[in-house]
């Protein structure tokens, strides 16, 4: 029996795609790497391992560069940029995969993992019309079996920040990437720099256990408020939606401040902290400034120095991060 489905594209660019609600940056860009591949063109969904193996077997036999794309699905404009920087990358005749695929292993007892959004009907269509090649979900069953004993752990810049807050995540992180990465044997992979920490982990990763895989990392795709995508903006009210909006305030403020000089990083976070305090339903899990390349913590912000905040408006855990 075949595990190989075939869903007919959408007809873009003579309709835009669904996602495609504001005219930013990103949009631009993505129409003009639209051109790059055919439209019209069949995405084929991939259940299993031995599938996705041989395919790209076969298209390693044949030089077919492959880009790929790792998603937890309910897919967003974010998450299509990252498939539309692939294609730029490896140009028409190159394959793109994209893996759906909410992996366990990432997130705590006590987070959101029975109810994580899933729209698959939605993510096959937004996949076909941004010119995905193949979908691959796997199953869990399939992906850790029974006595599965091997992690990935990396042991420095995942010590801070997300990793201080979600213990074992970016254990479950490397290792489901580790895996993926063996299945589809990709040439390029793109991260969006959204989840910052989880991309440089990524990258050390790839150095350090020599896999041969290059890693792009994409901007962060916002709503026009400044909102970062997230599939987790799903689970807000209109009111603490409204209030989520402090994530980008509170990154704004900073910049606008490291712009006039060296402040001390504590003073910053004291004045972000009142400024996020604001809002009625923000709780500050962290706020954290720190070098763009080693992620060590910063004492003094400047031009240059990284942010990253992690905010729960009501139970929503929203991060984000930004270079000053
Ligand atoms: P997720 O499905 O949330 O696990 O994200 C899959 C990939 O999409 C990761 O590399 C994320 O960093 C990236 N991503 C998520 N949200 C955004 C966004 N707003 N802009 C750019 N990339 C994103």
């Amino acid at each position: 029996m075949s595990h190989i489905h075939y869903l007919k594209a959408g007809s873009f660019p003579d309709r835009p795609p669904i996602w495609a609600t504001a005219d930013t940056p990103q949009t631009k860009k993505w129409i003009a790497s639209a051109k790059l591949f055919p439209k019209g063109s069949a995405v084929r969904i991939v259940k299993t391992i031995a599938a996705m193996q041989r395919l790209a077997r076969q298209w390693q036999q044949t030089g077919t560069p492959v880009g790929f794309v790792p998603t937890m699905g309910y897919l967003h404009r974010g998450h299509l940029s990252l498939i539309a920087k692939a294609r730029a990358r490896v140009g028409r005749k190159g394959r793109i995969v994209v893996s759906i695929y909410v992996n366990p292993t990432q997130f705590g007892p006590k987070e959101d993992l029975a109810k994580y959004p899933r729209d698959l009907a939605r993510d096959k269509k937004l996949c076909a019309e941004a010119g995905a090649d193949v979908i691959f979900i796997p199953t869990t069953r399939e992906m850790y079996p029974v006595g599965f004993s091997t992690w990935v752990v990396e042991e420095t810049l995942a010590r801070g920040m997300e990793g201080a807050s979600r213990p074992a995540h970016f254990r479950g992180v490397a290792t489901i990437v580790a895996k993926l990465f063996q299945i589809v044997q990709p040439n390029i992979a793109v991260f969006g720099a959204k989840d910052f920490q989880q991309s440089a982990i990524i990258r050390r990763m790839v150095r350090d256990l020599n896999f041969p895989v290059k890693i792009i990392v994409a901007p962060t795709v916002r709503e026009a408020d400044g909102l970062a995508m997230s599939s987790r903006n799903k689970y807000l009210s209109p009111a603490q939606r409204r209030q989520a909006t402090v994530l980008w305030r509170a990154m704004q403020k900073a910049k606008s401040q490291a712009a006039q000089g060296r402040i001390p990083a504590a003073k910053m976070k004291q004045e972000l902290r009142r400024l996020i305090a604001r809002e009625p339903e923000a709780r500050v899990d962290y706020i954290e400034f720190y070098d763009p390349d080693t992620l060590a913590p910063a004492r003094k912000i400047r031009k240059g120095t990284q942010i990253a905040l992690a905010v729960f408006i009501g139970k929503t855990r929203l991060i984000d991060n930004a270079r000053l």
